[in-house]
């Protein structure tokens, strides 16, 4: 059984200076169509449960109320077995969609806030301001959907410490359990990459890095991957899947599927998604892509790999078949072997990247 199901609507009400996501600006009467193209691909699923089901973007709120309920009847058809997660913009969150999404059997929402600091916000050309966020709360309150993540960014060059800690602070204010917090990717194609915008350099972001680790885990969101911190039990299940190398199917423009070890890419054209040719490239993965994709999700997770488990799964032995690069790295400080699991040192969890360039030799 494929365990995760990801739904993407690639509609937002503005477009951020930093977004590299397949999205456009919301048009209801394109919404209308994308959705209607949606349903047909949602009806070739063969199964009628998973464990979770995450509907993100985009901005999934951008779409107006009788869209947004038109889209969860859609989903209706399947049984959420554990979470159901949508993602919502606070500028285009309302009452009737807090609603809304609580009479469809939402039970956990990831709320796009980026900062506190209205200025920045402005700067990121985002749209929504601090009493948005409040509403957005206050919404959720009234359905009682308490299991709410929010996320962050750092990186800006107009952010300094003292304002990537303020924005911890008010963040852990809020009846939260779950905070992601992103460096700031500056990818070639978007507004600011065209800009040549200068983000903070790598070693301030580090320093901001191990702050926000640091106050996190000191406020109770402990860390467990790369750019995740939660109170108890309130992880994201859905993300987890990923991390974890499970199998997924993902819907709608944009998106990858993993099934067992062959991968589907959906188009990024709206022309071509409109007209049913969702698919774009459809690859089967070697055993050696598998173990390197396997160790690559892995990592990011701060609980690290379980070797014996990991040996089982794939058939390999990881710390003879990268012997070189586990030695290396091990001697960087980057990664560690500690009670059978290997996994990234604090240094080496924010330059994964530079890790896995060693696996990959
Ligand atoms: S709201 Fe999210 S998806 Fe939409 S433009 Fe901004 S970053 Fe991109």
């Amino acid at each position: 059984m494929i365990k995760g199901l990801y739904v993407h609507i690639p509609f937002c009400n503005s477009i951020c200076g930093y977004c590299d996501f397949a999205r456009s600006k919301y048009s209801s009467s394109l919404a209308d169509k994308y959705l209607t193209h949606l349903e047909k691909e949602l009806s070739e699923i063969k199964q009628d449960s998973f464990y979770t089901v995450y509907i993100g973007g985009g901005t999934p709120t951008s779409l107006n109320e009788k869209q947004l309920e038109r889209l969860l009847k859609m989903l209706s058809g399947f049984r959420v077995e554990e979470e159901y997660t949508i993602e919502i913009n606070p500028e285009s969150f309302t009452s009737a969609k807090a609603q809304l999404i609580k009479k469809y059997g939402i039970n956990r929402v990831s709320i796009g806030v980026q900062s506190f600091n209205e200025g920045l916000l402005l700067h990121m050309g985002r749209k929504h301001t601090n009493e948005d966020v409040m509403n957005t709360l206050k919404y959720l309150d009234e359905v009682q959907i308490n299991n709410r993540s929010i996320d962050l960014i750092f990186g800006f060059k107009t952010q300094s410490l003292t304002n990537v800690l303020t924005d911890l602070q008010k963040a852990v204010r809020l009846d939260i359990t779950h905070i992601s917090i992103y460096d700031l990717e500056i990818y070639p194609k978007t507004l600011f990459g065209v800009q040549k915008y200068k983000k903070l350099d790598e070693e301030t972001c580090f320093i901001m890095y191990q702050c926000i680790v640091e106050y996190l885990n000191q406020h109770g969101y402990k860390q467990y991957e790369t750019s995740n911190f939660a109170i108890g039990k309130y992880q994201s299940e859905h993300n987890k899947l990923y991390w974890k190398y499970e199998d997924y199917k993902g819907v709608g423009l944009s998106v990858s599927s993993k099934i067992k070890n062959i991968r589907v890419d959906n188009t990024t054209n709206f022309v071509a998604y409109l007209n049913d040719r969702y698919v774009a490239t459809t690859t089967r993965l070697s055993d050696e892509d598998v173990i390197f994709e396997a160790i690559m999700m892995n990592l990011r997770m701060n609980e690290g790999i379980n070797i014996k488990e990991f040996d089982e799964r794939f058939d390999c032995n990881i710390l003879e078949k990268h012997h070189s690069a586990i030695e290396k790295n091990i001697n960087r400080g980057l990664l560690e072997v500690k009670n059978g699991f290997l996994k990234t040192t604090n240094k080496g969890i924010f330059v994964l990247n530079d890790i896995l360039v060693d696996f990959m030799i």
